[in-house]
C-alpha cells in the first residue's frame, strides 16, 4: 500500500511538473496582402490550431503593408522561441536593420516556421533563402539555385534554367514520408491523403542543410512535373531551426487533419528541437482525406470582402 501511495505521489508530481511547463512563445507574423493569399482569413486558423494543444502562447504581429511605415517596424524576435511566417513579402519591403535583426535571432538559436507562400517571400535576401532552402515565384530562376525534387526515390538538385514555382488545380493528393525518423514525422503513417490544396512544385534555392521529410507526386495530369516534390523540409541556420511547410494555400487546405497535426508538431520542433505530441487517431489514411469541420467553417467563401487596410495595399 505504501509503495502504491508513493507511486501515485510520484506520478502526480510528474504530472504537475509537466503541466507547469511554461508555454512555447510563438510570434505569428503576417501583414502582406496579395490577390492570392488571405492572411486575414488564415492567421486566425493558424492561431486556433496552435492554441489547441495548450502548449503554445501565440502573439499575432501584423507588419504594416506600406513601405513608408516599415521604418518603425522592429518586432522583438528574441522574445519568442519561434516565428511562424504567414507572410508573403515582396522584394525590398524589409530594410537592412530588420533583416539583420532576424538573421541574428536565427543565428542565436531562434525557430522559424515557413507557411506556404512565405516561401515566395524575399527573393532578394540571400540569408532568408539560405534559411528556407527553396522558394518559388517572384522572379526566382537558376540564379536562385537548382531545382530540388525526388526522382527514383533520390533527392536531386537540377541546375537547368527556368522559373521557380508552379502548382496545378487544388485537389486532394497523397503525401509521402521520406524521412520517418525525424521527431516531426515519427509515428506518422508512411502515406496519407491531404485535403485539396496547391501542390507546390519547381521550387529552387541553395538547399543547404536541408532535410526533406515529406514529398508529394506532382502529377503531369494536373500541370505537374512528374516528380515527387518536397513539401515538408527541416533546415538549420546557425543554432536556429527551420520547419518549411509548403502546403496550406487557404482555410480549406488548413482544415485537413494532417495540416493541423504537422503544424503543431513542426512548430514545437522548430522551437525546442523535440516533439512531445501524439499523432491522433483521426489522422487521414492513404485512401481518404480527413478534415476538421470547425476549421473549414472558418472559410467565408470566395466572395468574402477584404478589410479596408488590405484594399489600401493594392
Ligand atoms: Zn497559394
Amino acid at each position: 500500500m505504501k509503495r502504491l501511495l508513493f507511486t501515485l505521489c510520484a506520478v502526480s508530481l510528474v504530472a504537475i511538473s509537466l503541466s507547469a511547463q511554461p508555454p512555447i512563445r510563438v510570434m505569428l507574423l503576417d501583414g502582406e496582402m496579395n490577390p492570392y493569399h488571405r492572411w486575414d482569413l488564415t492567421s486566425p486558423v493558424l492561431k486556433k490550431i496552435l492554441d489547441e494543444p495548450g502548449k503554445f502562447s501565440v502573439d499575432v504581429v501584423t507588419a504594416p503593408p506600406q513601405d513608408s511605415a516599415m521604418g518603425s517596424f522592429m518586432p522583438k524576435f528574441s522574445d519568442y522561441q519561434v516565428i511562424v511566417l504567414n507572410y508573403d513579402v515582396p522584394a525590398g519591403r524589409w530594410g537592412d536593420a530588420l533583416k539583420k535583426s532576424f538573421e541574428q535571432y536565427m543565428t542565436n538559436g531562434g525557430g522559424l516556421v515557413v507557411i506556404h507562400a512565405a516561401n515566395n517571400s524575399f527573393p532578394e535576401w540571400k540569408e532568408y533563402n539560405t534559411m528556407i532552402g527553396v522558394g518559388g515565384w517572384r522572379n526566382r530562376n537558376e540564379a536562385s539555385g537548382p531545382y530540388w525534387y525526388y526522382k527514383d526515390n533520390k533527392l536531386v538538385s537540377d541546375p537547368k534554367p527556368g522559373n521557380a514555382g508552379s502548382h496545378g488545380n487544388r485537389i486532394p493528393f497523397p503525401m509521402k514520408v521520406v524521412d520517418p525518423n525525424h521527431p516531426i514525422t515519427k509515428g506518422l503513417p508512411p502515406i496519407w491523403m491531404h485535403q485539396s490544396d496547391e501542390l507546390y512544385a519547381q521550387l529552387r534555392g541553395p538547399g543547404n542543410n536541408m532535410t526533406v521529410l515529406v514529398t508529394a507526386y506532382s502529377d503531369p495530369a494536373n500541370r505537374g512535373t512528374g516528380y515527387d516534390e518536397p513539401q515538408l523540409m527541416v533546415l538549420n541556420y546557425g543554432k536556429g531551426r527551420i520547419f518549411h511547410y509548403a502546403p496550406g494555400h487557404d482555410v480549406a487546405a488548413m482544415s485537413s487533419v494532417d495540416y493541423v497535426v504537422l503544424l503543431q508538431r513542426g512548430t514545437e520542433w522548430a522551437a525546442t528541437g523535440k516533439v512531445t505530441q501524439k499523432v491522433p487517431d483521426d489522422f487521414p489514411t492513404p485512401k481518404s482525406v480527413a478534415y476538421r469541420v470547425d476549421i473549414s467553417k472558418m472559410d467565408p467563401g470566395p466572395a468574402a470582402p477584404r478589410p479596408a487596410v488590405r484594399a489600401a495595399n493594392k
